[in-house]
């Protein structure tokens, strides 16, 4: 919890400090990360400080005491009397970026408990809380207690940040979603990394997405940010590892919520795309690794490519719905989700291959459509979203569907159609096929 700032503390003097580039001590970051939770300072001073480190960075030591100051804001979730292992994975986010759906029951199956705080979605990019509310009844919001009780019955739990946890984080990221000042890799770290250390975890799985689709378009800065996590993870003693992954076309083929669902639950049945399977598959392999369940990353993926074909990952993702409150008879029956009333298909103008698709543009689509938020506090309509038919480097013949609208408003859909036509770019050859796992952070396999 927040102490008092030393009497000597005035926020000017931080701000100066940090525009003349003058690192900043542990102890002058601990004050104005605590004066600011308890409203001692206002947002306008915050604002001039974020902009500061936007511009100037941050040492190490700096981003250190940084991520320190806004973990301590809150409760750190003491899980030790939990026997199991405990993992987490967490993904920068982007297009049909899904997988935490799948990971968390996987992951439990093996014996690594998962206890997941997620997000909901903002800007183009999906939100877990937002798929997992699209399940008839699942309720997110649990009591503590319960969390806790579901990590030794089910051995996962998926819900959103509580009012407890790095509270410090939640004024800074409103903060800097209306300054202009989110796109600091210093800032996203200790952003990500308090929420992260906060629930009491062993092993951080980070899936640092980079592409059109992602928060870091470039690979030199997706790597830069991954760099930045392990290292402050490794610090805290967890076991870490960072993928930079792709993210410049959508994951998968569904993007939309309940049809996100349905695309995981596709693939604990042993179904569903070959790029969604494989990303799974890939962190769960290095969730099992890190989390002490096997004893290579290669030994991991085997695993868990063996719990989905026995059917225990489907089994506990079961378990997990019912437990939360939610219906798992949609396992079963599609038709038991939210649906769009209405459908229509995106086709080719020409023939040729799909060159590229402008990722974080599907993803705005989804949300014209209602499947996603402009506005912290829109509700999002969980049936609408897209299904892709194409992904890059496929042939196409001229007017054959590349992608379905799943709409529920005519206006809606026309703006959207108009988006994914603008994203999908037709050309005569196929592009260079880009690797899904662009590297590797942290740890050698
Ligand atoms: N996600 C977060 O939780 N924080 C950031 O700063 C960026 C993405």
């Amino acid at each position: 919890m927040t102490t008092a700032a030393p009497s000597t503390f005035r926020a000017i003097d931080v701000i100066r400090k940090k525009r003349d580039n003058i690192e900043l001590s542990r102890e002058e970051i601990e004050a104005l990360v605590n004066a600011y939770t308890r409203g001692d300072i206002p947002d306008y001073q915050v604002s001039a400080w974020l902009m500061a480190v936007v511009l100037r960075g941050m040492t190490r030591p700096e981003t250190a005491a940084l991520t320190d100051a806004m973990l301590r804001s809150g409760e750190v979730r003491d899980l030790s009397s939990l026997t199991a292992r405990k993992g987490d994975k967490h993904s920068t986010g982007g297009g049909g970026d899904k997988t935490s759906l799948v990971l968390a029951p996987l992951v439990a199956a093996a014996g690594v408990a998962v206890p997941m705080i997620s997000g909901r979605g903002l800007g183009h990019t999906g939100g877990t809380l937002d798929k997992l509310e699209a399940i008839p009844g699942f309720n997110v919001n649990l009591p503590v207690a319960k969390f806790r009780s579901m990590l030794e019955t089910c051995g996962c739990s998926m819900i959103g940040q509580t009012a407890e946890i790095a509270p410090a984080d939640r004024k800074l990221y409103a903060l800097r979603d209306v300054t202009g000042t989110v796109e600091s890799p210093y800032l996203i770290c200790a952003s990500i990394m308090s929420k992260k250390l906060a629930e009491g975890i062993d092993a951080l799985v980070l899936d640092v997405k980079t592409g059109s689709g992602a928060f870091m378009k470039s690979e030199k800065d997706a790597a830069f940010l991954a760099e930045l996590m392990v290292e402050t993870g490794e610090r805290m003693g967890k076991q870490m590892v960072a993928l930079i992954t792709d993210m410049d076309q959508p994951l998968g083929l569904m993007i939309g919520n309940a049809l996100e669902v349905i695309e995981c639950v596709e693939i604990m049945q042993g179904k569903g795309p070959a790029d969604l399977r494989e990303l799974c598959l890939e962190l769960a392999g290095w969730m099992l690794y890190l989390g002490g369940a096997s004893k290579s990353v290669v030994e991991g993926k085997q695993k868990s490519a063996d719990l989905i074909a026995s059917g225990a990952a489907l089994k506990k993702f079961r378990q997990m719905i019912e437990l939360q409150g939610g219906d798992p008879r949609i396992i079963d029956d599609f038709k038991r989700l939210p649906k769009a009333q209405h459908k229509t298909e995106v086709k080719s103008a020409n023939a040729g291959f799909v060159a590229s698709m402008q990722c974080e543009q599907i993803g705005a689509a989804c949300v014209i459509l209602g499947g996603g938020r402009e506005k912290k506090e829109d509700s999002v309509d969980p049936a609408v979203g897209i299904v892709l038919h194409k992904k890059v480097g496929d042939q196409v013949a001229a007017g054959e569907p590349l992608a379905t609208i799943h709409y529920n408003a005519e206006a809606k859909a026309q703006r959207a159609r108009q988006r994914i036509e603008q994203s999908i770019e037709i050309a005569a050859a196929a592009p260079p096929k880009r690797p899904l796992v662009h590297g590797i952070i942290g740890r050698s396999i």
